[in-house]
């Protein structure tokens, strides 16, 4: 018994859930196992589903912001680094500047041009320092350019003679026939940067200015993003304080910025008609005399390289549900199994109980407490039902022992009460035949004779048939008596009653009528035949002889026949054949007279 559960455990537990699938929802009863792992699993798609939606999008939108963050970031340092790349410089030139102030070293040609040798080398991208005096007039320079030539007309010089100086980026035009251009073929550019030469006296005795190569802005872009580290499709622009592109990737320069609504960053389509996360940062200056130039550094990046770490995110989260759906229908699975276990186990054992097995014991399912409950009561139904099968069972036999007994009594008393019946009905028979008979010849006695006889008229009357009457009496019966005793005479009777009874037909009614007189009916018989069957009947009795001790007895009978007429009484019948009968008595015994038919129905006395 505990092997056939597992056994089913092991078969069904893994092939359920795909039986289940293939079957469709409705076509059966599912097994436990299917339906709790599918609605685990359905459960678990939901939730990883839903919470790797909703994670996704409060991840996303959080990450969005990062990232956007990010550019941010990355286009306020850029701007930094360019403020303060130019402070810095502005801030060389007024260190140099208050060196000849303090007139240490003095402005001499020699050591002048090596201060300003020394500062160039000092920062790759200086392009050209020089020293113009008040007249405008280049004393001197780094590599000697330009010295001797009038300056005074250039926006550097005229803005240092003011103070603290830095120029917009523009293209070179006294030294770009003198120095090398570029590598990237464009244009020489340069950012100037200037300040004022004072004199101990206080006045103002020239003018150191710097040309900044534009290739430095490449350089701190290129760096920045080095820096930073991730550059995915992350391009940068500088823009003037009125919208000329200063710096742009290579062949981009034409591109023109879309209007981010003063918001520092933003997803924004550009004029190249791709969406781009775009970051701008405007420059604000750098320590007390460099206030800015109003450059607006513009990072952009493909939307779909901003936030392709977002996309891994949600497939991150949505690989994570799936592979929690599949823990969930796996512990579906598991739970359904423990919680089978126990329901198949009772049911196996109540399947055994049902085919009529003895001794199945229930098994004690303790794995859980409606589980243990179902056992228990199971066992109790059990056992009542096993006690009331007994009692039952018990009855039964009883019930059928007691019908039995009555069945047998009944028998009995059937039995009994039908020999009862048949008595009585033979007692009734031999009743009525005392009662309808003559005791010592068996023949009708009178009252059952009118009875019958009766009958036979009206059915005479109704079919219109005939009906003859026969009066028999013994000739001279007294000297039967009186010569031989009573004891023959009786014997005598009872011959000549058996002679009727043998010569007469069955349907006729042969009576006596009290001492030696008897009276014949016969039904259908016309007076013809009364006569024919009269004189029969007068042969048969003459001729016969009653055995006495020393001699033969014979006897006469002398017969008077009439027949009926339609409405004639019975007794009137019988009367005119009594009168036939003296008739014959009159005419000699031994004889049959009758009463012609012509005169039947007149009065008999008159025949
Ligand atoms: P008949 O009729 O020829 O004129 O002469 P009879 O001798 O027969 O005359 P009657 O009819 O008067 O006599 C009848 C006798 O029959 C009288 C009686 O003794 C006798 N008898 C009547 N009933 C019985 C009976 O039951 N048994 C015997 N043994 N004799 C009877
Ligand atoms: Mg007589
Ligand atoms: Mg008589």
């Amino acid at each position: 018994m505990a092997g056939h559960p597992q056994e089913w455990g092991r078969r069904v537990y893994w092939a359920a859930p795909l039986s289940a699938i293939a079957a469709g929802p409705f076509v059966k009863r599912h097994r436990l196992g299917s339906v709790l792992a599918l609605s685990f699993a359905a459960t678990a798609v939901v939730v990883a589903a839903t919470v790797s939606l909703l994670l996704g999008e409060m991840a996303s939108d959080h990450s969005r912001r990062r990232i956007a963050q990010e550019l941010e970031e990355l286009a306020s340092q850029l701007r930094d680094r360019l403020d303060s790349g130019l402070g810095e410089r502005l801030h060389d030139m007024q260190l140099i500047a208050a060196m000849e102030r303090a007139g240490e070293p003095s402005p001499r040609r020699g050591a002048e041009r090596f201060v300003l040798e020394s500062l160039k080398t000092s920062f790759s991208q200086y392009a050209w320092i020089g020293f113009a005096d008040i007249d405008g007039q280049v004393l001197h320079a780094t590599g000697g350019m330009l010295e001797g030539v009038n300056v005074s007309e250039r926006p550097w010089y005229q803005g240092g003679l003011q103070g603290p100086f830095v120029g917009d980026v523009h293209e070179a035009k006294l030294l770009a026939k003198l120095l090398p251009a570029p590598a990237s073929g464009e244009p020489l550019r340069f950012v100037d940067v200037a300040a004022p030469v004072i004199g101990p006296d206080g006045t103002v005795e020239g003018v150191l200015g710097a040309h900044l190569s534009w290739e430095w802005a490449h350089h701190v872009v290129q760096s920045t993003f080095r820096i930073a580290g991730k550059t995915r499709g992350m391009e940068t622009f500088i823009l003037s304080r009125d919208g000329k592109v200063l710096l742009a990737p290579p062949g981009k320069e034409k591109e023109t910025m879309p209007d981010l609504g003063g918001a520092s960053s933003r997803i924004a389509r550009w004029s190249d008609g791709h969406p781009y996360l775009t970051a701008t940062s405007v420059s604000t200056g750098f320590g007390n005399d460099y206030h800015g130039l109003g450059w607006q550094v513009v990072v952009r990046q493909p939307v779909e390289a901003a936030f392709q770490p977002i996309r891994q995110l949600q497939w991150a989260i949505l690989l994570g549900g799936a592979v929690a759906a599949l823990i969930f229908a796996v512990l579906g699975m598991w739970l359904a199994r423990v919680l089978a276990k126990p329901l198949l186990e009772l049911a196996s054992a109540a399947d055994r109980l049902r085919h009529g097995e003895h001794d199945v014991r229930i098994p004690d399912a303790n794995q859980y407490r409606e589980a243990a409950r179902l056992s228990a009561s199971l066992r109790h139904l059990v056992a009542s039902l096993t006690n009331k099968s007994a009692k039952l069972a018990a009855l039964n036999a009883s019930l059928e022992e007691q019908v039995h007994d009555r069945t047998e009594m009944l028998d009995r008393a059937n039995q009994h009460l039908l020999g009862t019946l048949q008595e009585r009905e033979m007692l009734v028979q031999r009743l009525e035949e005392l009662a309808n008979t003559d005791s010592l010849t068996g023949l009708l006695n009178r009252r059952a004779f009118f009875e019958r006889a009766d009958q036979e008229r009206r059915h005479a009357e109704r079919g219109g048939t005939s009906l003859a009457a026969i009066a028999l009496d013994i000739d001279f019966f007294k000297r039967v008596n009186d010569q031989h005793g009573h004891a023959v005479g009786d014997q005598v009777l009872q011959a000549l009653a058996r002679t009727c009874h043998l010569t007469l037909r069955e349907v006729d009614l042969i009576a006596r009528f009290g001492g030696e007189e008897f009276i014949l009916l016969l039904p259908d018989a016309s007076l013809a035949d009364g006569i024919r069957v009269a004189e029969r009947l007068r042969q048969a009795i003459a001729a016969l002889r009653i055995p006495l001790p020393d001699t033969m007895l014979g006897i006469t009978v002398s017969l008077g026949v009439a027949v009926h007429r339609h409405g004639l009484a019975l007794d009137a019948l019988l009367t005119q054949a009594d009168h036939a009968l003296y008739a014959a008595k009159r005419n000699g015994r031994n004889r049959v007279e009758y009463l012609p038919e012509e005169m039947a129905g007149q009065d008999a006395a008159s025949g």
